[in-house]
Order: C-alpha cells, then sequence, then structure tokens
C-alpha cells in the first residue's frame, strides 16, 4: 500500500499520543507510522537510570506492544519530505502518499560538534558519560560509584535548547547526593559548565535551584561552553563565550550533554524554518505553509522547552485540528499555550516540579507551592509518572 488518508513520521512519544488519541475517535481511520525502531524508550528515566536507581532496561519497551489496533506500521525511515507532492521516500527507496501528515520525528544528538566525545563515551570506565543514549544512561552510574575521594566531577550544558532543559543539572545534584554518601564529597569538586546565561529558563524555578546549587556547594560557570574532549588525559576544554577565552579543565568524570538540532531530512525539506524545525503555529501546531500538515514534540519549532510533558499537551491539539479536517468541521477551539513541564530530581527523595507556559508563567497541577522540593514530587516522577506514560498517554487515554 502506497497511500494514507494519515501518515506519521515517528513512533515515538508525540506520533504514538496522536496516533492512539486520532484511533480513539475514528477506530476505522486508514493512519500509518513511519518508525525504524523496534524498540520504544521513556526517556525521562534515564536521569534516575544514571543516578542508579532503576536498571536501564525499565525504560524499554516494543515498539510493536504501543502500536495502536488499526493502524499500520510501517518500519522504516523517512529520508526526504515532498510536501508538495503529499509523499515521503523511505529509506528502502518506496515512496508514501499521505492525505495529511504529523510530524514526530524528534531531535538530533549531534555529538560530532563536540570533537573527542563519540569514541571516549562508548569506552567502559573512563568517566566520560552521558545520560542523554539508552546504551550510556547506566555508565553514568558506574562512574558515580567509582568516583575518587577529592576529584572533580564536571556537569555540562550546550548551546542550543536540549530536550528537557532540566535534565543536564538534574543527575548533577543526584551525583552530589551520591558522593555524600559514600563519603567521597569532602575535598571534591562539583563544577557545572552551562553554555546559556541562565540557570533555569522560568524564574521561580531557577530561585530554587540557585539555593540547590549553594547548599551543594556547586561551582556555577555560566555562558561555559565544553568545545573539546581529551579522554586519554582526563582533560576537557572549554570556551568562556563572553571573553572568547579557553581553558582546560582536568576531570575525574564528566556528564556530557550534546549540543541538539533538527533531524537532517526535516531542516534539509521545504518543511523547515529557518533552523532546520517543523515550522509550525504556535497555537495550532499546523504547518504554517502546508495546511495538511501538522508538527509536534521535539522536531518542532514550538518555542517552549522539549518534553515529553509539554507533548501530552499538544497531542490533542494536533487530534483536534485533525479530525476537524477530516470531518469537514470547525475545530473545538483546542490552542495550545506552551505548557510544559520539568521534573527537577534535586537528590533522592526530592524533586521541583516546574510547570510553565511559552512566557515562563508557572501553570501548576498542584494546590501548593511547587517551587518547593518535596518527596511527594519524587514519588510521582519515579514511580508514578511511568506507569501513566504506559498505560494511559501511549494508549491515548490521557
Ligand atoms: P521521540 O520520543 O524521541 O521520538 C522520535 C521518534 O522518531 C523515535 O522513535 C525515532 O526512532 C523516530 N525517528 C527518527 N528519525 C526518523 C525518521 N527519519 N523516520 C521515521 N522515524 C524517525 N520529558 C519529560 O516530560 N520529563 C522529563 O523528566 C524528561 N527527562 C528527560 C531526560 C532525558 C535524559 C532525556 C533524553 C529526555 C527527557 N525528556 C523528559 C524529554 C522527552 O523524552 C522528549 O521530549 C520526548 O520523548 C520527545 O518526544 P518526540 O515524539 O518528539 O520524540
Amino acid at each position: 500500500k502506497d497511500h494514507y488518508r494519515v501518515l506519521v513520521v515517528g513512533g515515538g512519544t508525540g506520533g504514538l499520543m496522536v496516533a492512539s488519541q486520532l484511533m480513539q475517535h475514528e477506530d476505522d481511520l486508514d493512519i500509518a507510522i513511519i518508525e525504524p525502531s523496534d524498540k520504544h524508550y521513556y526517556q525521562p528515566l534515564w536521569t534516575l537510570i544514571g543516578g542508579g536507581v532503576f536498571p536501564k532496561e525499565e525504560s524499554e519497551r516494543d515498539e510493536a506492544d504501543f502500536i495502536p489496533d488499526g493502524a499500520e506500521w510501517i518500519q522504516d525511515a523517512v529520508t526526504e519530505l515532498h510536501p508538495d507532492e503529499n509523499r515521503v521516500t523511505l529509506k528502502g527507496g518506496e515512496s508514501v502518499g499521505y492525505d495529511f501528515l504529523v510530524m514526530a520525528a524528534g531531535i538530533k544528538l549531534d555529538w560530532d560538534a563536540i570533537p573527542g566525545v563519540t569514541e571516549a563515551l562508548h569506552q567502559p570506565g573512563n568517566g566520560v558519560v552521558s545520560n542523554y543514549l539508552y546504551d550510556t544512561c547506566e555508565k553514568t552510574w558506574e562512574a558515580i560509584e567509582a568516583f575518587p575521594q577529592g576529584g572533580t566531577a564536571i556537569f555540562t550544558e550546550p548551546t542550543t535548547g536540549v530536550k528537557c532543559g532540566g535534565a543536564p543539572q538534574k543527575i548533577m545534584y543526584l551525583a552530589d547526593d551520591a558522593f555524600r554518601r559514600n563519603g567521597v564529597r569532602d575535598g571534591s569538586r562539583i563544577a557545572f559548565m552551562k553554555a546559556k546565561g541562565k540557570l533555569f529558563s522560568s524564574p521561580k524555578y531557577e530561585r530554587t535551584l540557585y539555593d540547590v546549587v549553594k547548599r551543594k556547594d556547586i561551582e556555577l560557570n555560566l555562558m561555559t561552553e565544553l568545545i573539546e574532549l581529551r579522554a586519554d588525559q582526563n582533560e576537557a576544554v572549554f570556551k568562556n563565550l563572553e571573553t572568547g577565552e579557553e581553558h582546560t579543565e582536568h576531570y575525574d568524570m564528566i556528564h556530557v550533554v550534546p549540543p541538539m538540532i533538527a533531524p537532517d531530512f526535516i531542516s534539509q525539506s521545504p518543511l523547515a524554518d529557518n533552523e532546520g524545525w517543523v515550522d509550525v503555529d504556535p497555537g495550532t501546531l499546523r504547518h504554517n505553509r502546508y495546511e495538511n500538515v501538522f508538527g509536534l514534540g521535539d522536531n518542532s519549532n514550538l518555542p517552549t522547552s522539549k518534553t515529553g510533558a509539554a507533548i501530552r499537551k499538544q497531542a490533542p491539539v494536533v487530534v483536534d485540528h485533525l479530525l476537524a479536517a477530516l470531518q469537514n468541521r470547525k475545530p473545538l477551539n483546542g490552542r495550545y499555550t506552551g505548557y510544559t513541564s520539568c521534573p527537577l530530581v534535586t537528590g533522592y527523595g526530592k524533586l521541583v516540579l516546574a510547570e510553565f507556559d511559552y512566557d515562563k508563567n508557572p501553570m501548576e497541577s498542584f494546590p501548593f507551592d511547587q517551587s518547593q522540593e518535596r518527596y511527594s514530587m519524587y514519588a510521582l516522577k519515579a514511580y508514578g509518572l511511568p506507569r501513566m506514560y504506559w498505560n494511559g498517554m501511549l494508549r491515548g487515554r490521557m
């Protein structure tokens, strides 16, 4: 079959949420999901896996179990988008046509932008770690456990936006806690090298994070970008983005967060804005030039923090507008306000649940001050949200 009424590119968080919600409304919909991977990952758990709380297998499920009944799974990758002809090209060379297209292909981790990282990350025992990959998130915990008394631990964040804006620092707070538990924190150094100028984007939660950084005696270096790694010498090179000066730091452990960009097949297509992202309307999530195309999640240019929680509020808007178009009626006024959420783990058993909109104003779900660190919110992240994700959100139920 080479044509579908609705074609979804990407069977990750956004693609599966939209497809399953559409099928709840129209169970005989002619829909296909293009997704190359036979596994699906609950990426938010990688922070706690890096912190030694869960084994990595907890975050992995078979993709096949989450393709909604009645939808077709095309296990392939899109290589080219041809929105003027309403079709896409697959890696295998085939062409697939559509009436409506939903873009949900996620983000590209640009490891190659920092020389020395890729090789080092995949070698054992060298202290170079990252929670941003399924295959490496357990190595973070190995490095935390092996961290020596009096050592230096560095945590980095790039100039680009990243998925889950809080993840680069959450693992730092867990590492600090673990070092204290292991009796190696005294005389040791923890440094956060962040290329942006603020600790966190929403001021209400940033205030709490500044207190956490102070309490934990963490050295905070803003406007500081990792530009090279020399793993054989345990050295990292940083650039001060204000002065342009470069300096080299020794490390015993370094948690690297790579720059993140739009996937190449999107940035090279007519669907891209000038930075490469799928160019959608921030309220309706409909493409700004192709009205039969929608985009959500990490691959979109929505000016909000890229998270799964944001997609939970984006998916119903796409579904509303798409169903309206399919049924030739007006949408039920669904508009996305930029809602995103970041569960900021500040230690084992402690969490600040940041929730805010396009203007960085809080949009909190609970009747208490969520900028305070709480055990209840940690329990929600560790035990509640994963269950909600697998059994509810991906099944189109919430
Ligand atoms: P993904 O879920 O990444 O899915 C994209 C899919 O597209 C993938 O399955 C991929 O295989 C597929 N794909 C790629 N290329 C192609 C192609 N060419 N053709 C077809 N398919 C393709 N979010 C939160 O809400 N809370 C958190 O606490 C949180 N913590 C995080 C911690 C870490 C360490 C990380 C890495 C992420 C975290 N996130 C968190 C972010 C969240 O996981 C992402 O924002 C979310 O998964 C994005 O969904 P998506 O559908 O846009 O992309």
